[in-house]
């Protein structure tokens, strides 16, 4: 009974993230995303409300209403009987190691383009992320209703920089700035049906779509429609079909251009999620045997928040739900560790307010407060024993020694250090040579370091001096060769707390190449990506 259930619910959940450069539309996309969901959805239940609110006040009416729910880490939005979990990617400055934790936890990923600039740098290292990880990618192409570039120019960079196999399920009609509508090409090159969008006044929550045939779409748009149909017609001639076993692989993806502000497109994109993106399937355990979605209940920490709520210095664990219901009041094993870890307390944030999660299901995402004793990675299970392998850590390219300011507040230092570590918001290594006293924290995304900075001097009154070390490069070595790396100029080797994974520091690309080149042999191993 209960499988059956799980099973269903899993089926009816989307789990993904949209990945883009700052700029390009994310929050728009986001907000148009839930409202237009929310318009359908409640479209069949309730009946037309007579005067246009605005955007503001359908949020909080849709947050009471339960439609969607906005925490820090996830966005849940109903659509139409389906359950779409979106995963939040921090972007902008805070971009760092967090953002590619995400990418962990879903199950697929909008990269969303702006049209007149096409691939950027944000978007570009995202999505090699996705790649390593083959998460399957859709692509939006966004601002359609402003001066772009051409659709088949962007398939083409599309396919040559990132060699992205790119399969549109709809075409535009009008050029980038002059936006009509969209040709619906289907997945199976079936539909040809042309859906014209009007503006409607004010961003309206779902813009008026008028469904036409060819005929009435050729007498409509004119020159715009013979265009796009000469277009179409080369897609088909260049094999440019949705495929679903390379889009699963993460070598093709489906494309749809559109324009989020005045949400055109939007449900389009919505329906291409739904029918293409996979539902939460079984995960692979640290031995590679698969836990079905039906399993009893398990879960995996991506992502650690702390002091998210000033009066109780708290501490949350995001965790993935990878098999089985979650029931509020659960008492669940940490794998880690061994012991158990109740989740009373569990909750959601909504906006500024936080509520408690009762159930939950394969996709979703639960907040566990009070959960120090969790490190980012973690496995949290009922039943059968499982624990699900560490989420990689990435190539990081930022690297200075911490101190204390004050030598009578090490204890603190050494509580802070350690606790930062585990929650993933730097990665923390050492050495024999530097000692205990002086690690050395490695980052992805400057930025993390003034985090570290702030929270030791605020949160565990252990201020820190933070010295910038020559290096930009790590690789991963082995302790054999780390000896012969260690008599080497221009290098350094240390070792990563967390996973004891021995890492060398290199001042750059030519001296690494210099190093490969005289000493070859060494093992020198790329990390996973980041730039
Ligand atoms: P983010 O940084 O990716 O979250 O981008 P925002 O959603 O904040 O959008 C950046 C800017 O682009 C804002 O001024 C938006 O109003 C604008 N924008 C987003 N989507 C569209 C669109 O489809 N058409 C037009 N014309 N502007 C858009």
């Amino acid at each position: 009974m209960t499988g059956t259930e799980v099973l269903a619910e899993a089926g009816r959940r989307r789990t993904f993230a949209v990945i883009s450069h700052p700029d390009a539309g994310k929050s728009t996309l986001t907000e148009a995303l839930a409202l237009h969901a929310a318009a359908i959805t409640s479209a069949g239940a309730v009946h037309g409300k007579g005067d246009r609110r605005g955007v503001t006040s359908d949020w909080m009416d849709m947050e009471q209403a339960r439609g969607i729910s906005i925490t820090s880490a996830a966005l849940r939005i109903d659509y139409d009987g389906r359950v779409l979990n979106l995963l939040d990617t921090p972007g902008h400055a805070d971009f760092s190691e967090d953002t590619y934790r995400v990418l962990s936890a879903v199950d697929a990923a909008i990269m969303l383009l702006d049209s007149a600039k096409g691939l950027e740098a944000q978007t570009l290292k995202l999505f090699e992320v996705c790649r390593a990880r083959r998460v399957p990618v859709i692509t939006f192409v966004n601002k359609w209703d402003r001066p772009g570039r051409e659709p088949l120019e962007l398939l083409d960079e599309i396919e040559q920089r990132i060699g992205l196999r790119p399969t549109p399920v709809n075409w535009p009609v009008g050029i980038a700035g002059d936006f009509r509508g969209v040709v619906e090409l289907g997945t199976g090159g079936q539909g040809r049906e042309y859906v014209k969008y009007h503006r409607t006044p004010g961003g309206a929550t779902k813009a008026e779509e008028e469904r036409m045939d060819a005929e009435a779409a050729a007498e409509a748009e004119g020159r715009a429609w013979e265009q796009a149909q000469e277009e179409i017609e080369l897609l088909g001639e260049i094999g440019a079909q949705y495929d679903e076993a390379s889009f699963l692989a993460g070598e093709s993806s489906p494309v749809l251009f559109g324009a989020a502000l005045p949400n055109f497109g939007v449900g389009g994109l919505l329906d291409t999620l739904v029918d293409l993106a996979p539902a939460p399937g079984s995960k692979a355990d640290e031995k590679g045997a698969e836990r079905p979605v039906e399993a009893p209940f398990s879960g995996q920490v991506f992502k650690m928040q702390a002091g998210m709520d000033k009066a109780h210095r708290d501490r949350m664990a995001f965790v993935r739900v990878s098999s089985g219901r979650f029931e509020r009041g659960m008492v669940l094993t940490h794998a880690a560790t061994g012991r158990p870890f109740a989740t009373k307390y569990t909750q959601q944030v909504f906006g500024s307010e936080r509520t408690t999660v009762e159930t939950a299901f394969p996709g979703d995402v639960i907040a566990l407060v009070n959960a120090a004793a969790l490190s980012v990675g973690d496995t949290l299970y009922e039943g059968p024993k499982v624990v699900y392998p560490p989420i990689p850590s990435f190539a990081p390219e930022h690297f200075a020694v911490a101190r204390a300011k004050d030598a009578g507040r090490y204890k603190q230092f050494q509580r802070g250090i350690a606790q930062l570590d585990a929650e993933g918001v730097v990665q923390v290594l050492s050495s024999d040579v530097r000692g205990e006293q002086a690690p050395v924290l490695a980052a992805v995304g400057p930025l993390q370091f003034e985090v570290v900075q702030h929270r030791m001097a605020e949160e565990f009154k252990a201020p820190i001096e933070l010295a910038n070390l020559d290096y930009t490069l790590a690789r991963r070595t082995t302790a054999a060769d780390a000896e012969k790396l260690h008599a080497l100029s221009g290098c350094e080797v240390l070792r990563r707390r967390s996973d004891g994974e021995l890492l060398v520091l290199v001042h750059n690309k030519w001296r690494l190449r210099v190093i490969e080149r005289e000493h070859p042999g060494l093992v020198m191993e790329p990390l996973l990506a980041g730039g």
